[in-house]
């Protein structure tokens, strides 16, 4: 294998521990650490898991964590309340609304209802704004995004002037992180373009990316034959191609697969993440940073 593996769950474990070392810090110089609440209404099993999962990383790094689990049936207005109650609560500093919603609640309405100062999650218009306009103006950068961005960073991949494709224009992923790609800055300065469906060559894009980030959530749809050779490939596609038996758990597990066709990529690229263990472990541990950082802004040390 020609490329070096930019692994997620690495990664991870280094964020993590760096922001575990911080919060120690920050409890014994200023006496607070950072909170988080996560809201769950209903019982969708993949929401539960995932809040389950952000819970218990708060957890292990330090945080004040609570987890506030309504029922389907909770009103609009009952659910805007409680928003309201965490916005004043002085020992939160990240409010993370799990989606989906309820069919009867405006999830717009209820994600724009979030104090942008504790929106960790960084989709409200006015983080969106901060993070077009850049430099000092952005506060929390999409966790998804900004996971990206560290994984590029820490692997060692030169971006200023680089040529970065971005496959994709979603408002979680593909128009983020070439926003955050082209502002001034570490692990930025590149020269960014976004193709989608409405793109007519691809591959003649995907060709001359040095850096090629893919988030189509279409698999295999990148070929070996885009790749430039020597270019970093983040492939941040998740798609269920199957299923087979865990052999730790005997039960039934998804198999997972991304947007490039990874064993023929990892050998014309100079870097590649792989799936799953790439960019997907990346997510939460940015959702435990923007906490720190919500807490940090607060006090004035960020
Ligand atoms: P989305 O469906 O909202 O957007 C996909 C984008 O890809 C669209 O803008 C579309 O124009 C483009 N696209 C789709 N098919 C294409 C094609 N054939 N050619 C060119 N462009 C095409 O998806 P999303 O929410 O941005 O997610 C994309 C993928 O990333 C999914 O597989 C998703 O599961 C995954 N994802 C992973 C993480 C993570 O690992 N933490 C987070 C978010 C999304």
């Amino acid at each position: 294998m020609a490329a070096k593996l930019i692994k997620g769950t690495e990664i991870r474990e280094q964020i993590l521990e760096e922001i575990t070392a911080e919060v120690a810090e920050i409890k014994e110089k200023h006496g607070v650490v950072p909170g988080l609440v996560t809201i769950l209404v209903g019982e969708n099993p993949a929401s539960m898991s995932y809040v389950t999962l952000k819970i218990k990383t708060a957890h292990r790094v330090g945080f004040h964590e609570i987890q506030d689990s309504q029922s389907e049936d909770l009103s609009e207005d009952a659910l805007l309340g409680l928003i309201d109650k965490y916005n004043k609560d002085e020992t939160i500093n990240g409010i993370l609304v799990q989606l989906p919603l309820p069919k009867h609640v405006d999830e717009k309405k209820v994600l724009n209802a979030i104090d942008p100062d504790k929106d960790v999650d960084g989709f409200h218009p006015v983080n969106v704004g901060r993070l077009m306009i850049g430099g000092g103006e952005l506060k929390f950068p999409p966790c998804t995004p900004a996971g990206i961005q560290e994984m590029i960073v820490r692997a060692g991949v030169e971006t200023k002037g680089a040529e970065v494709v971005v496959v994709g224009r979603s408002n979680i992923v593909g128009k983020p992180i070439a926003n955050m790609m082209l502002q001034k800055g570490v692990g930025a300065n590149s020269t960014v373009t976004i193709v989608h469906t409405g793109t007519k060559d691809l591959a003649s894009h995907c060709q001359r990316a040095d850096i090629l980030i893919v988030a189509a959530g279409v698999p295999g749809l990148v070929k070996p034959e885009w790749i430039k050779p020597g270019s970093c490939v983040i492939d941040v596609g998740v798609n269920r191609i199957g299923e087979k038996i865990s052999e730790k758990t005997g039960k039934k597990i998804a198999i997972l697969s991304g947007d490039v066709d990874f064993d023929a990529a990892k050998e014309i690229a100079g870097w590649i993440t792989p799936v799953p263990g790439g960019v997907g472990p990346m997510t939460i541990t940015m959702l435990m940073k923007n906490t720190l950082k919500s807490l940090k802004f607060k006090l004035g040390i960020a």
